[in-house]
């Protein structure tokens, strides 16, 4: 709890606790967990997406790695326990066995991810798929909102980004990976059960999506012609809530909103905003996404608005093949 603490005061905003990829709060965060990780015997280094590792050889050279850990990167606001829980948790079991002399007859490593939310770049996960070899093509290309590339935040953090592709592990090296998470769901804490095991994760995809009506003067333009992109995206929300809603295993969210140009005399001329769909089964998701653009055209249709939906920025797929240890 009190190496929780001190993660929790590492934060780029005082009051709360924001800490995002590849900032100097990241490599303070690296730092601090460093020093827990060699405490705890681990031979530690930093991968070239920025994931710190904490390694512990196992009894030959020939054994197989398991890999504990989650991320220490954080969305806006977040809480103290996700993320960095499973490093600490890891961390401490590792000194727990150095404590009791006991050796393990396969490698461990503590792995730290960042990137693992798109707080600062427009992608997720970043530390996890590179080490998964699967680091979607052009991933250095993207830029946080002042304009800096994930190729130059690498770099200034001190990674080489030519090698990103040098971190994917092979399956056949790993046993396996486990990571204790806190719980988002509120699941648990209502069925007052204290831990429970994931035996599916969500496949995620997101979509930016832009409405364009036309702007005009809040008490000349007659109710009849207006085009206003603000009252067809909100019937487009509730269109979104009600297939996922309708629909077992889909969640869809709509997090992000904006509209132009916002001010309280204009009718809006247009709106922006992002997509979130999830399920632990791949179609679901794939044929709720297709529903929720259906119905959302039909409105913009009727509504002669210009309904568009920029490149998918963000893409994973399910995975039902974790198994418990
Ligand atoms: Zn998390």
């Amino acid at each position: 709890m009190s190496r929780l603490d001190q993660l929790a005061a590492i934060t780029s905003v005082e009051g709360e606790i924001s800490r995002f990829y590849l900032t100097r709060e990241h490599a303070a965060a690296v730092k601090l967990i460093s020093g827990w990780m060699t405490e705890a015997g681990l031979d530690v280094a930093v991968d070239p997406a920025g994931t710190l590792i904490g390694r512990k050889e196992g009894a030959t050279r020939a054994a197989k790695t398991l890999l504990l850990g989650s991320h220490i990167d954080t969305v806006a606001n977040a809480g103290r326990f996700d993320g960095c829980l499973g490093v600490v948790v890891a961390i401490e079991a590792m000194a727990e066995l150095r404590r009791l002399g006991r050796s393990l007859p396969y490698s461990v490593e503590v792995v730290a991810f960042g990137g693992a939310e798109a707080s600062r770049f427009p992608t997720m996960l970043v530390g996890a798929r590179v080490l998964a070899g699967g680091a979607p093509p052009g991933v250095l290309d993207v830029a946080d909102s002042d304009g800096v590339t994930l190729r130059q935040a690498l770099t200034e953090f001190g990674c080489d980004p030519d090698k990103i592709s040098d971190a994917a592990r092979r399956a056949s090296d790993l046993l396996g990976y486990v990571e204790v998470h806190i719980e988002h769901g509120l699941v648990l804490q209502g069925e007052g059960v204290s831990v429970g095991v994931v035996t599916m994760i969500s496949g995620e995809s997101r979509f930016g999506v832009e409405v364009r009506g036309m702007a005009g003067h809040a008490s000349t333009l007659p109710m009849k012609v207006r085009r206003d992109a603000l009252s067809g995206a909100a019937e487009m929300l509730l269109a979104i809530e009600d297939v996922a809603r309708s629909t077992a295993g889909l969640l869809a969210t709509v997090g992000k909103f904006s509209i132009k140009p916002g001010s309280a005399g204009v009718v809006p001329e247009q709106a922006d905003f992002c997509v979130d769909v999830r399920s632990p089964i791949d179609g679901v998701r794939r044929s709720g996404w297709r529903e929720i653009d259906r119905r959302a055209r039909a409105i913009a249709r009727l509504r002669r608005l210009t309904y568009t939906v920029g490149p998918k920025f963000l893409f994973v797929e399910s995975t039902d093949r974790n198994t418990v240890i």
